[in-house]
């Protein structure tokens, strides 16, 4: 296991849409550990593989609750809906925050690191997080959804994925 240099803005990397991942095997596993590590050095909720420069459909999300780590290869949204605005920030855009609304409600469909497809729901921040990481494999930045940034002192327990 090992902490990733995280691809700061602006890069290339972060701005293209990342190829599938084909094979689920133990160099899938150690990437998938090394971005746990960089996510919890780094104090993120989320991490995207081309966040530590990596042109992959892999990304993870944890935002300490009952649902873990969970990790998602080839991610894709069935469902979405209803909306939700609130503080968002990105761990390739160090300090910036900023309001994003995106549905409340998605549901995924996504692979395991063995390979197993799953289906996800999730509400709130946590769907919030899922979708900012799905994002990323499509090279779309919250930037691009931010409708206002925020200032410092607006900026308490806002964390970045
Ligand atoms: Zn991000």
């Amino acid at each position: 296991m090992a902490i990733r240099k995280i691809v700061i803005h602006p890069a290339d990397i972060l701005e293209k849409s990342c190829k599938a991942v084909v094979s689920f095997d133990k160099k899938l596993a150690r990437i998938l550990d090394d971005m746990y590590d960089t996510m919890i050095e780094f104090d993120g909720v989320g991490l995207a593989a081309p966040q530590i420069g990596l042109d992959a459909r892999i990304a993870i999300v944890d935002i300490d609750d009952e649902h873990g780590t969970i990790e998602m290869i080839n991610p894709r949204v069935i469902e979405t809906s209803g909306e939700q605005t609130d503080p968002e920030g990105c761990l390739s855009f160090p300090g910036l925050y900023g309001e994003v609304t995106r549905p409340n409600y998605v549901k995924i469909g996504a692979f395991d690191r063995k390979g197993r497809e799953y289906t996800l729901e999730a509400e709130g921040f946590l769907a919030r997080a899922v979708q900012h990481e799905i994002d990323h494999l499509d090279g779309i930045l919250f930037t691009t959804k931010v409708s206002r940034y925020l200032e410092d002192e607006e900026l308490k327990g806002v964390e970045s994925e």
